[in-house]
Formats: C-alpha cells, sequence, structure tokens
C-alpha cells in the first residue's frame, strides 16, 4: 500500500524553510521562505498572509522545495526567483548578470541630477559594463537620452536589451557586445560617461560571500587584477578628451583613498565625492567641459 502523501498548509512550510535558513545563517529567513513559496504558488505575498491555512497542490510543494534546496546551496534568491527591484523597476537577472544593488541607485541620482540641472535636450550617454542594464534602464526610463550600453558578455547583452523591452522608456538604449579595456573607443562624443565597474581586486573575490563569489559572474565582480583597471582607462579616455564628457561611477568600499591618489597622479582636480546612504563614499564625478 503507497504511503499517504502530506498536505502541507502555508504556514507549516514557511515556518519549516525559516528553521532551516537560520540554522544555515542565512539572512532574512522569512522573508526568503515567502518569496520563493510565491514563486511556486504564483500568489503574490499578500496572499499568503490571507491564507495561511491553504493547503498546497503536490507541484507546488516540489517546486517550492526545488527552489529550497538551491537556497540553502546559497544561491541567490534573485537568482532564483529571476528578478529583482531596482531603481523602481522589475530588473529580470540570471547567472550571467551581477544582481543589481541598492548603493548603484547613488549613481543613477547623480547623473538624474546632472541631467535635469543641465536641461539637456537629448544627452549622449556611454554606459561601460551594463550587466543586466539596470543602470542604463534606469536612466532611459526617467530622461530623454541616448545611452550606448555596452558590455563584454553577449549572455548579459541578450538579457538587458529583454530587460530594456519589459520597460517602459522615454530615452533610446542601443546596446553593444564591446570588451571596453581592449577596444579603443572614444569619449569625444559623449555628453556623460556612467558605469559600475567589476572593482574587486581579484584576490578579494575568494573571500567574498559564498552567495557572491559562487554565484556571480566572476568578470562582473572583478577585473582580474587590483579593480583599478577600468578606473584608470576611463581616466585616461577623459584626459586625452578634447570637449570632455561628465563622469559618474561607482567606487567599491574603501576604495577612496587608492582613487584621489590615481586622480592626483592624472592631474584631475575638478571632481566630487557622493557617501552612500551609510556614508561610504559610493559615487566619484569628474566635472565635463561640454
Ligand atoms: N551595470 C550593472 C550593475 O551595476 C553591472 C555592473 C557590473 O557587472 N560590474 O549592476
Amino acid at each position: 500500500m503507497s504511503e499517504a502523501v502530506k498536505t502541507w498548509h502555508v504556514l507549516e512550510i514557511l515556518k519549516v524553510t525559516e528553521e532551516a535558513f537560520l540554522k544555515k545563517g542565512i539572512s532574512n529567513s522569512r522573508l526568503n521562505a515567502e518569496l520563493l513559496l510565491c514563486h511556486a504558488t504564483g500568489d503574490k505575498r499578500i496572499e499568503l498572509y490571507l491564507n495561511y491555512d491553504k493547503p498546497l497542490t503536490q507541484i507546488e510543494v516540489s517546486n517550492y522545495r526545488e527552489f529550497v534546496k538551491r537556497r540553502l546551496n546559497f544561491e541567490p534568491l534573485q537568482y532564483i526567483i529571476g528578478k529583482t527591484e531596482f531603481y523602481g523597476l522589475t530588473i529580470n537577472v540570471n547567472k550571467n548578470v551581477l544582481i543589481p544593488r541598492q548603493e548603484t541607485e547613488l549613481l543613477i541620482d547623480k547623473t538624474l541630477e546632472y541631467i535635469n540641472d543641465n536641461k539637456f535636450k537629448l544627452p549622449k550617454i556611454l554606459e561601460i559594463g551594463t550587466g543586466s542594464g539596470c543602470i542604463a534602464i534606469s536612466i532611459a526610463a526617467n530622461a530623454e537620452c541616448i545611452i550606448n550600453a555596452i558590455d563584454i558578455s553577449i549572455e548579459a547583452i541578450e538579457l538587458a536589451k529583454v530587460n530594456a523591452a519589459n520597460n517602459s522608456l522615454k530615452g533610446e538604449i542601443n546596446f553593444l557586445v564591446s570588451d571596453f579595456l581592449k577596444g579603443d573607443i572614444s569619449f569625444e562624443e559623449y555628453d556623460i560617461i556612467v558605469s559600475n565597474p567589476p572593482y574587486i581586486p581579484s584576490v578579494e573575490v575568494p573571500h567574498l560571500n559564498t552567495e557572491v563569489h559562487a554565484f556571480e559572474p566572476y568578470f562582473a565582480l572583478t577585473d582580474g587584477a587590483d579593480g583599478l583597471k577600468f578606473y584608470i582607462k576611463i581616466f585616461e579616455l577623459y584626459n586625452s578628451t578634447y570637449k570632455k564628457p561628465q563622469v559618474f561611477l561607482e567606487l567599491g568600499d574603501g576604495k577612496k583613498n587608492n582613487i584621489i591618489k590615481i586622480l592626483n597622479n592624472f592631474k584631475i582636480t575638478d571632481y566630487n565625492l557622493y557617501n552612500d546612504l551609510i556614508k561610504i563614499p559610493r559615487v566619484l564625478e569628474l566635472k565635463g567641459s561640454r
């Protein structure tokens, strides 16, 4: 005789998962459990709260188990559910792109402020290392502009195009596969350069959280060297440009002094640094001359 299959209910399965996540040291354990269950059932979070006694179907339970297993293996929640929120937009993510971070929103704020303050008609923008496209898309969702967004990864560019199509944009974005470090891009035609470059020194990558180093793309995290290659190439191009663009770059935690030294070497003196919400210098702005 076959054993009766247990019927799981919403609240009960959430509690069991929350405990399992806690034991593994996964933070926001209850929220993780809820979002994975929503992904398995197709429900909204509010619907879970309203239906704690709801029995789950066998298919829902087996899908949910798969998701929980992946999370217990430290795969980021965003890769399992396939999306995240950034600058009020839904951005699809997969293992080919960095998961957009909240601190990067400051880069968008500063870029949009600059566009609005200067009453640009149609600024021409270059984004270096677009990944999921989150930066270009957030700018284009809020300003009329033309953006060339480049990335070395074909898979990232494919996803960024899908993300752009899924959001309603005021600006136009051209996504291009291009190796910025090897290529010979000129800044001459651009009003604005924006980038969240791979800035983690390669030696630090293995010491990052498992969620990050075992799952996020290596070349979205690091330049394979000291984490400064992109800045140096950007400063070189900036210095060699006659009509300089305004440049907005994200900085890694604790990189301020290093970057200031390099700016001094390049004799770049006209810049600003902006702190993020937890007071870490996060955005570097170089003044343009256009
Ligand atoms: N522009 C993307 C982001 O900020 C990707 C950045 C990267 O891969 N270094 O999320």
